[in-house]
């Protein structure tokens, strides 16, 4: 069974709602397991009503750091919202695609209030970290008891990736990108993907392509896990195991991933 753990439903990746129905019925039709990323409030409330459309649409509760400015008076609202979140994503920290590059003590304290509740929690992190803030990401990761915390496509130094394992924290590599795939795209996965840990890999698409180079998940995944097989030197097959494995170890005992714990047994 496939398993997706980071795609946008949402604005402003997927606007066509034709798409977005014809996404979801694929999730359906092909029991993607899916975990939909919300990158504010208002989107994560549009998730919450598309994952009630089928059951293998899981909601992420997030808000992306480029908005962190937004959100300071605010604090508390997003800690309720995540005492009720199954799992959290997209949240981290990036200056360079902020609309406010300097507001890196915004992000973290942003970040900080999703920290507290998945440390209290034991909750699934997905993370953004980016423009050379990964180290920070991190540090801030390891200073709360976070044992599922996932560097979403990771691209910072290569030569980070085994402390980032070693830590006990997951990576995931994948992309719509992957069907049609540039040489320095390969180039940039062969210096990485390699480099993580059988235990610690796991697959997404994230971002779905618009209009006329529009493929499904079904159409996509096969070749996220052929490209990642390429880089692994390994096959489809073990690839996609790993991925369930690692998920499966992550889901673990949590109460409030029992459907999607007897929908993956
Ligand atoms: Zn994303």
């Amino acid at each position: 069974m496939y398993i997706d753990t980071h795609l946008h439903l949402d604005e402003p990746w997927l606007t066509d709602e034709k798409l977005r129905q014809k996404t979801i019925q694929d999730i359906t039709e092909n029991k993607i397991v899916t975990w939909a990323q919300a990158c504010d409030l208002s989107g994560y409330q549009k998730i919450i009503e598309w994952s009630k459309m089928s059951e293998y649409i899981f909601p992420s509760f997030g808000i992306l750091p480029w908005y962190a400015n937004e959100w300071m008076d605010k604090l508390d609202e997003v800690a309720r919202y995540c005492e009720d979140a199954i799992m959290f994503g997209e949240i981290g920290l990036d200056e360079g695609s902020s609309r406010n590059t300097a507001s890196k003590k915004e992000q973290e304290a942003l970040f900080e209030v999703f920290l507290e509740v998945a440390e209290k929690n034991n909750m699934i992190m997905n993370c953004h970290f980016r423009g050379g803030l990964e180290e920070r990401g991190l540090e801030l990761l390891n200073s709360y008891e976070i044992k599922k915390g996932i560097f979403h496509h990771y691209s910072g130094p290569p030569k980070m990736i085994e402390k980032i394992n070693d830590n006990g924290h997951y990576i995931s590599y994948g992309s719509s990108k992957y069907v049609n795939i540039s040489k320095a795209l390969k180039g940039y996965l062969a210096k990485r993907v390699p480099k993580v840990n059988d235990d610690f890999l796991i697959i997404e698409i994230d971002v779905l392509h618009r209009e006329e180079d529009y493929k499904p998940p079904s159409a996509v995944i096969p070749k996220i896990l052929e490209v990642l097989a390429e880089a692994k030197k390994t096959t489809s097959e073990e690839i996609e195991t790993m991925n369930q494995r690692n998920v499966l170890r992550m889901i673990g005992d949590d109460p409030k991933l029992k459907e999607m714990r007897d929908l993956l047994s």
